[in-house]
């Protein structure tokens, strides 16, 4: 492993899955975005890096939702309409693969002796199935949709494309892209829940940067599992605005990053501040904090008296 210095990326980079694990715990995001990348090449790093990418369940079924109905929109547009029944018939082999693999992985961690009671295999369950099937039948008919799909032409994002920003690389892509009669309009599926009317801006006004100032954003919001759309068009005070807060998530990124202490010593890295971001955290066996939360809330009260 190398020394931290060497952590910081080339170029600052920026995700809502980045700023949101920084802000759940500063320890878990300098290991998985310092650490893990650092040292991929070792096995210890290449086995840091897969506990992040196991997954619960939940969040499967939705990133199910996500491909699916990207797949619908791609063959939609090139001639093939999918019918309820299909609908159902993909979701379900496509999330019975997401837990085969997510079960792969865990089984994987298993040969390097990692067990924790967060890693259990599992099953694809009904109950999930139906809930994302239906999900996604809903989307299929939203008015707004179908719209989109009857004039213009339609493209389907690849997620990790990104935009460069005032020198930083932004990972914010929409999922599809329209261009019609009314000009062009980005479109971004959010699944974990509903957005306020800040951060709906905050978004929108990053997902613009895929296409011009003259772009309109439309976010389907999943919030207790029906749809909600968001229209708008972000302004100029609105696009610095955003960018404003994505200059301060990167300065306490840098300033995550900064704490780790030659050798990679992570003492001085604080722990997370509330007992469900430990409760759910992949890397809690291998966490001063496994010992109880109260030791670690006051490892870090500590760390803050220095
Ligand atoms: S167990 Fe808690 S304190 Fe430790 S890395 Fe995970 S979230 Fe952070």
């Amino acid at each position: 492993m190398g020394f931290p210095s060497t952590m910081f990326p080339h170029q600052p980079t920026w995700s809502n899955t980045r700023i949101n694990l920084l802000q759940r715990c500063p320890r878990a995001f300098v290991l998985r975005y310092g650490l893990a990348k650092l040292s991929k090449h070792h096995p210890q790093g290449q086995v840091l890096s897969e506990l992040f990418k196991i997954q619960t369940p939940w969040i499967l079924m939705h990133q199910t939702m996500r491909g699916l109905l990207l797949d619908y929109v791609e063959d939609y547009v090139n001639g093939t309409i999918w019918s309820e029944k299909l609908v159902r018939i993909r979701f379900k082999k496509d999330y019975k693969q997401a837990i085969t693999a997510r079960n792969q992985r865990i089984q994987q961690l298993f040969h390097h002796g990692i067990h924790s009671s967060l890693f259990q295999l599992a099953q694809a369950e009904e109950h999930l199935i139906e809930m994302g099937v239906k999900s996604c039948i809903d989307m299929i008919q939203h008015n707004s949709l179908i719209r989109w799909l009857s004039h213009g032409s339609i493209e389907r994002k690849n997620p990790v494309s990104s935009v460069t920003n005032e020198n930083i690389r932004l990972y914010c892509s929409p999922d599809l892209i329209h261009h019609g009669r009314n000009g062009t309009t980005l479109i971004k599926f959010y699944l974990y829940g509903n957005l306020n009317s800040n951060e709906r801006t905050h978004q929108a006004s990053l997902i613009q940067s895929f296409g011009d100032n003259e772009s309109t954003v439309a976010l389907f919001i999943l919030h207790r599992r029906k749809w909600y759309i968001h229209t708008t068009k972000p302004v100029e005070h609105q696009r610095k605005g955003a960018m404003n807060l994505i200059r301060q998530d990167i300065q306490h990124m840098e300033t995550a990053f900064s704490k780790v202490n030659k050798n990679n010593d992570l003492s001085d890295v604080p722990l997370a501040d509330s007992y469900r971001a430990c409760m759910t955290c992949n890397v809690r066996f291998m966490c001063p904090s496994r010992h109880g939360f109260e030791n670690a809330k006051a490892e870090q009260r500590a760390l803050m008296c220095k």
